[in-house]
């Protein structure tokens, strides 16, 4: 079922899950026909010669949803909660303090899908309230959101148990529930010390130490395997309960259903790629309908080498945070790393996948142009953990373009032919078959030529 539709007068199309069917400024949902038509008058992100018109609005827009939030956050409520959270010490919230700026406060710890709010208590504790930007069109439908919210907090409570450096979760409600006074779904969290790392703005020597560093972290994940592929969505006594993946794409209705648990990642990747193919087919993926379902029927084809490459790696699954570009670390002076933010949307992958290095190692230019070297810090990587006596999670490492392209290609969804291009030819290439974008292309129409999916889509010449 469509998360949504088409918000266009007398169309009865879903409207498009990725970027290009949201707009950020008026907060409607489009069709692959309708964003760019006459019924959307919204400056248009893509006007390269009224870009300024774009992002006018846009900071407006953006400025207007989050004082629209605030105006629905009972701050007094939250200091109450905080404070008989830490047994009655009283505490203040600086965004609300007598002539401040809130939104402008509110507005610089403000990332895509949720804001935060510091709350210091008079002993000088401080916490952060997590909060959603419910009304950005960046978050899904609310009952998916609540999914995202229950899934975050539960991932948070397991990593309280591990040695994983991730804030400690004192207190979470969603915003229905009878006992929020706050009026927004909120979590109180620890605030870790450290500035947000810049990766592409650190010198060697710093990305050097943390990519030491990251050893130590995924030596730490890699003493939980869980029995199921999806995300942890409840933590209570020590028990993790596993259910579908909080993924973008993977939501099968608005009212919170994904797919999943999978007690393997066969019977996974089988219902990603079978699910993807519908969200094609039924207008929820685009543009690039006809490239992406030659991608995910190239994907199917090679789906059995996968599951034999897994081998026994099939059946157990490993925490993996889903945003590790840089930014979800904080640092200190030195480049010690001192906390691991932002675990929505975490899943649980298999170990390949799960200890293939984070995406802030990529030389990212070189992976969306399909080239497959390993960046320096991945060899760093690979060293400290031969160093630790772990060859097996080195190996993950050295072969990890394999797994990555895989997984980036099955998970995600891509918008721009001049991205797929090169990312057919990194994926091509892992398997073994080097081939440069147009004759893939031209290889897969002519295996598919009487394929009823391709034919819902409209044939098209190469
Ligand atoms: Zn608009
Ligand atoms: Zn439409």
């Amino acid at each position: 079922m469509p998360l949504r539709y088409c918000e266009a007068k007398s169309c009865s199309f879903p409207s498009v899950r990725g970027f290009t069917g949201r707009c950020m400024i008026c907060c409607k949902f489009f069709c692959g026909s309708h964003f760019a038509s006459a019924e959307h008058s919204c400056p248009n992100p893509h006007d390269d010669v009224n870009r300024y018109r774009y992002f006018d609005a846009l900071i407006k827009a953006r400025t207007s949803r989050l004082e629209d939030l605030l105006g629905q956050l009972d701050h007094k409520a939250l200091a109450a909660t905080a404070s008989a959270a830490r047994n009655g010490i009283p505490c203040s919230i600086p965004a609300f303090a007598p002539g401040a700026e809130t939104a402008e406060i509110a507005k610089a710890q403000q990332g895509g899908q949720n804001f935060h709010l510091d709350i210091i208590f008079d002993d000088d504790v401080v916490w952060i309230a997590r909060l959603k930007l419910a009304n950005s069109p960046n978050v899904p439908p609310g009952e998916i959101q609540d999914y995202l919210f229950k899934s975050e907090v539960a991932t948070m409570k397991f990593l309280a148990t591990t040695e994983v450096l991730a804030p400690k979760i004192y207190d979470a409600k969603l915003r229905h529930d009878p006992t929020n006074k706050v009026g927004l779904s909120y979590m109180l969290l620890e605030k870790l010390p450290g500035k947000t790392l810049d990766w592409n703005g650190a010198p060697d020597e710093g990305r050097k130490k943390i990519a030491i560093q990251l050893a130590e972290i995924f030596i730490e994940l890699q003493k939980f395997p869980f029995d199921q592929a999806g995300s942890i969505i409840d933590f209570e006594d020590g028990k993790a309960t596993v259910g579908g993946y909080a993924n973008r794409n993977f939501f099968t209705s608005p009212d919170g259903q994904s797919l999943g648990p999978f007690s393997s990642a066969k019977d996974a990747y089988e219902a990603i790629i079978t699910h993807q193919l519908s969200l094609i087919t039924n207008g929820e993926i685009g543009p690039l309908q006809v490239e992406n379902y030659l991608l995910f029927r190239y994907l199917q084809e090679k789906l059995p080498e996968i599951v034999e490459k897994l081998g026994a790696h099939d059946r157990k699954f490993y925490l993996n945070h889903d945003d590790d570009k840089g930014d979800h670390l904080l640092v200190d002076d030195d480049w010690n790393i001192t906390a691991i933010l932002d675990w929505e949307w975490a899943t649980l992958e298999p170990e390949p996948v799960a200890f293939a290095s984070p995406c802030m190692l990529w030389p990212v230019n070189d992976f969306y142009a399909g080239k497959s070297k390993l960046a320096p810090e991945e060899i760093v990587l690979a060293a400290e953990y031969k160093k630790r006596g772990r060859t097996d999670m080195a190996e993950f490492i050295k072969s990890g373009r394999y797994w990555q392209r895989w997984q980036f290609m099955t998970v995600g969804m891509q918008e721009r032919e001049e991205d797929l291009e090169g990312l057919i030819k990194g994926l091509v290439d892992v398997f073994g078959e080097g081939m440069e974008y147009v004759a893939w292309k031209k290889t897969m129409m002519e295996k598919l030529k009487d394929d009823d999916g391709l034919a819902i889509l409209g044939r098209v010449t190469v």
